[in-house]
Order: C-alpha cells, then structure tokens, then sequence
C-alpha cells in the first residue's frame, strides 16, 4: 500500500548538506498497522508530507497504492488521510461545524455530509461532543477529532502523525482501541511516535529511523529478540493458571526440568478462583529458535495445566528502542 525507495530529502538551510532523508526505503502492506518510530527530527514527519504530497523529495520515489506522489498527487489526497502533529486552532467552531467544514472542503455532496459526520463521531466516541466547541476539548478528545476529520473522506490509508503524544495514559489507551478499531474496517495505517512503547505492541509491524535513516524494519517481536540474543537477556513471562488444571507446583517441576527455563518460582499462591500466578524465565535461545512464550504455554498444557492468562514482559522495550537507535543491534 505505501512503497518507498531510496528517498533522500534536504531542506535548504543555507548550512552545510544535511539530508533529513538519508536513502530512506521502506514498505507497508494493506491492512498493517506500521509504527513509524524514532527519536525528534528523525524525519518522521518529512516522510509523512512527503507521502501526503505536502512536500517534494530530492531523489527516489514514494507511492501509495500505486500513485506516484510526484505525478499522481490529487489520486493520492483521495484516498489517504493525513494527520498532522499539529492540529492548529479553531476560534468558535462546534465539533460538528469543524466536521462539516472538512466535508465541504472534500466535495462530499451537501446531502451525504450529516450521516458521514454522525458516522466519523460515533466511531472515534465523540458523540456527545457534537455541539462543544472544540477548543473546550481535553488534548485526548481534540486528538481523537483529528482523526474523525481524516476519516471523513473515507480514506484507505491514514498517515497519523504522533496522534498519541501529549496524552495521559487513558486517552492514549483510547486512541489505541480507535486506531485497531480502523485496521479491522480494513484501513492500513502509518502511525509515528517517538516513544516506542506508546504504540509499537499494537502495531503489526515497525520501523526505527533516525538522522533520515531506517535502522530497522519488521515485527516488534523479531526486534525485541535480536535485542535480547545480543544483550545475552532472556525473556521473563508471566502465567495465570486457573483452578481446575494442574496444581501450581506441578506446573512449576515440568518447568524447571526444561533447559530452556532458566527460572521458574511461583509469585503469587493458589487461592480460590485461581491457581496461582507463576514468573517464568526463558533463556535467550539462538538466532534460528529465539525464546518464546509458546514454549511456556507448550510445556504447561502438555503438564495438563490451564492457562487463564501468558504475558510476556516487555518491561525491556525502552532499552531495546535505545540499542536499536545507538546502532547497537544490526
Ligand atoms: P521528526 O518528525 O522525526 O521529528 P522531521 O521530519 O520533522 O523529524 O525533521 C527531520 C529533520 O529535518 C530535522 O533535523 C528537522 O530539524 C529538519 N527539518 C524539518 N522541517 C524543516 C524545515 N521546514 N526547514 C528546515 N529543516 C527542517
Ligand atoms: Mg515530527
């Protein structure tokens, strides 16, 4: 859906060459959600305006669904929509006005616009904000609207930049529920932030870039296992069991009979309701095999245990993020 390739991108600042886009490639299939990550004036947003036909690269090229944003640029503003990191200021405009604004401005036929602005409300759960006005709105909420109103053209790719930054921890878990809440219509998404575990778990896959250069593309997964195999870290799970299973301490013997479980202790006892929360740690493993909370959960139905809840710890993400863009891990 999006295709980059070797795009490069300088400002003209009189200084020295600097390029904000050093041969940046990179690509996203439809239906992703792609964390665009990386440190401030990684060149996250010049991509993005690139990618939104706001600005034009020096060399190489970038399409979306096939159109070329040199050539093809009003195609492209049809079908994206584009989020910027600053929302700007509204003076006296009620939450409706301002969509039906964005409306008007996308040609939507006058008589489709009310449905289309009920329906972008009730999806990013700004309903009851209809007539506010919008300046009256917390950050988490005029954050939300900013991609009622990208949505209101009925995009296929939506290009969010940094929508969760600024956010408290409920309103970034809400625009988290809003944002897989548009992969599953279908949508493919590009989202930036500069901290990695503000999104990265949800997204399907990841890119790190920094100084205009990707260091690293794929799974949050595979990242956090090349980081672990270097650092020689291994991956610490936690397990829920539910009562009628296996008992805790048998859970606990078939795991330590396992070379790959370096520790396994129980953290909290057996009680009624549940049976008991175990901490298990896998080692590292090697580059073809990496550890895995599969192999907790295999060995723990096999002892005939019932799992209420497996959860990998990603307490490490932060440090793998800094690995990643001190070019620690290649
Ligand atoms: P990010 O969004 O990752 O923080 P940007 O794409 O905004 O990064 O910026 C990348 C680099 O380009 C930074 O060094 C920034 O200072 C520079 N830059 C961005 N916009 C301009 C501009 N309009 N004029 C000059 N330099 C710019
Ligand atoms: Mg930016």
């Amino acid at each position: 859906m999006i295709e980059i390739a070797e795009l490069h991108k300088s400002y003209n600042t009189g200084k020295a060459a600097f390029y904000a886009l050093d041969n940046l490639s990179l690509s996203i299939g439809p239906g992703e959600i792609f964390g665009f990550i990386g440190p401030n004036g990684a060149g996250k947003s010049t991509t993005m305006k690139i990618l939104s036909c706001l600005i034009r690269p020096d060399s190489g090229s970038a399409r979306v669904a096939g159109f070329d944003v040199m050539n093809d640029g009003d195609s492209i503003r049809r079908i994206i929509g584009y989020m910027p990191d600053f929302l700007g200021v509204y003076e006296d405009l009620t939450v409706a006005e301002y969509l039906h604004f964005f409306a008007a401005a996308f040609e939507i036929p006058r008589a489709r616009r009310s449905a289309l602005v009920d329906q972008v409300l009730e999806l990013t759960d700004l309903t009851a904000k209809k007539p506010a006005l919008v300046d009256s709105l917390s950050r988490g909420m005029q954050q939300r609207l900013g991609v009622a109103r990208v949505l209101i053209h009925e995009p296929k790719v939506l290009l969010l930049d940094e929508p969760a930054s600024g956010l408290d921890p409920r309103a970034r878990i809400e625009m988290r529920s809003l944002l897989q809440e548009l992969r599953k219509m279908g949508k493919t998404l590009m989202v930036s932030s500069h901290i990695l575990t503000e999104l990265a778990e949800m997204c399907t896959s990841i890119g790190i870039i920094e100084r205009g250069k990707l260091l690293y593309a794929g799974s949050i997964d595979d990242a956090l296992s090349r980081v672990r195999l270097q650092s020689g870290q291994g991956l610490r799970v936690s397990v829920v069991l539910e009562p009628h299973g296996c008992s805790s301490s048998h859970a606990l013997e078939i795991l330590r009979a396992d070379a790959r479980v370096t520790k396994a202790e129980l953290t909290l006892a057996p009680a009624p309701g549940h049976g008991g929360e175990l901490l298990v740690e896998l080692a590292p493993g090697t580059g073809t095999d990496p550890a895995s909370p599969h192999v907790v959960v295999e060995l723990l139905l096999a002892a005939g245990a019932r799992l209420r809840s497996v959860h990998p710890e990603l307490v490490d993400l932060e440090d793998a993020f800094l690995r990643l863009t001190t070019g620690a891990v290649q």
